[in-house]
């Protein structure tokens, strides 16, 4: 059983949401543990354009002052995605962080994206998992000393909910990482949408793309599942499988997230923010209302056991009556209300097997 720490939603002159952020640092004391010098990546979330639920800036300041209280040096990070956006290669997915408001001047620290310009900056980490031998994890957050993982928790449309678990294992995959955990590797192209430009042929390193006829093919047995043709796609023609057995997809995330938290032991450490709790995740560019009413900032060295609380927390409160969840029930578990095959009992079950943490907790709660 591990120990997660609770403040909650309710604050008051002198015990702001900020505040109650900074007793939870103090409880979790990372600090202690940094060397000078140390690099510490803050893993979260910079939202899409247009999303307005995304971490705010202001919560990642009091974590970075920690930091550099310690003569280490921190830097806000996430890797970028494998579908089509302006968060799927280096340069526009650090524009997006800056639009969305996490500068230097408001943070404290810059923004490094994790794997690179091209989604090319991945380190293999050895996991002998059940699914995986080797995870790929994007270089920058890897190579740091130390990280601290700020995760939003709300819905996600295949793994039940997004918290610390999911935070790391696709926030840090690789792209083809990402595409594995996703989907059978392979893309396929939407006939319909697609132009035979032939963008995505150039980019296919291993030369599994062609133009017949009218449309781009993907011979799947030449491909590597790098990803980039859904990334160059202009007319948003190559597109992941969604055909994937949920409970397989909830299992690899458990095992990616082994592979990022494996070489930090110990020096990794984790808080879940249960504010505007969406039905859906933050890769979207719109933010749908909140399922349950505002709930607190958990901390925790587990993220297991972070995500365990998490969810509990959301089941036990009363639903948003305006939200997807308007007709669950307290006790009753609000993300399925929009994705029914969702339960993410495979994923706690992996995730305690291979030893990434512990389902039980203890909450204990602070002023
Ligand atoms: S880049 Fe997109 S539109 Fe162009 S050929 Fe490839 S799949 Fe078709
Ligand atoms: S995922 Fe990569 S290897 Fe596979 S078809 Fe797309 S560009 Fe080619």
């Amino acid at each position: 059983m591990s120990d997660v720490y609770f403040a909650s939603r309710r604050c008051g002159p002198g015990s702001s949401l900020i505040d109650k952020t900074k007793k939870l640092i103090k409880k979790i004391n990372f600090a202690a543990e940094l060397r000078e010098k140390d690099t510490v990546a803050i893993k979260l979330h910079f939202g899409e354009p247009e999303l307005t639920t995304h971490l705010r800036p202001a919560f990642v300041r009091p974590f970075v002052e920690e930091i550099k209280k310690a003569k280490a040096h921190p830097f806000l990070t996430d890797a970028s995605t494998i579908y089509a956006g302006p968060r799927s290669e280096g340069v526009s997915h650090a524009c997006v962080a800056e639009r969305n408001g996490f500068t230097l001047y408001s943070t404290g620290a810059p923004v490094v994206i994790a794997d690179g310009i091209d989604g090319n900056n991945y380190v293999e980490v050895q996991v002998n998992t059940p699914h995986y031998d080797r995870v790929k994890v994007a270089g920058e957050a890897h190579r740091a000393k130390a990280m601290v993982v700020l995760s939003h928790f709300k819905g996600h449309e295949i793994f039940g909910f997004g918290g610390a678990v999911k935070n790391i294992a696709m926030g840090l995959a690789s792209k083809q990482g990402k595409l594995s955990l996703h989907s059978t590797v392979t893309p396929y192209i939407k006939q319909k949408l697609c132009t035979a430009c032939g963008r995505c042929v150039s980019w296919c390193a291993p030369g599994a793309i062609e133009i017949r006829g009218k449309t781009a093919v993907i011979t799947g047995s030449k491909c590597t599942g790098c990803g980039h043709c859904i990334m160059v796609c202009p007319e948003k023609a190559a597109k992941i499988k969604w055909d994937i057995d949920f409970s397989q997809a909830q299992e690899k995330l458990a095992e990616y997230a082994f592979g990022i938290v494996k070489p930090k032991k110990g020096k990794i450490w984790y808080f879940n923010f249960l504010i505007d709790i969406t039905p859906e995740c933050d890769c979207y560019t719109f933010s749908d209302a909140s399922l349950v009413h505002d709930i607190g900032i958990l901390a925790s060295r587990d993220p297991v056991s972070i995500d365990s609380a998490s969810y509990e927390l959301v089941k036990k409160a009363a639903p948003n009556p305006r939200s997807k969840a308007s007709a669950a029930k307290p006790g009753q578990d609000k993300f399925t209300e929009g994705y029914p095959d969702t339960n993410p009992g495979p994923m706690f079950k992996m995730a305690e097997k291979i030893g990434l943490g512990r389902r039980r907790y203890k909450l204990i709660e602070i002023e």
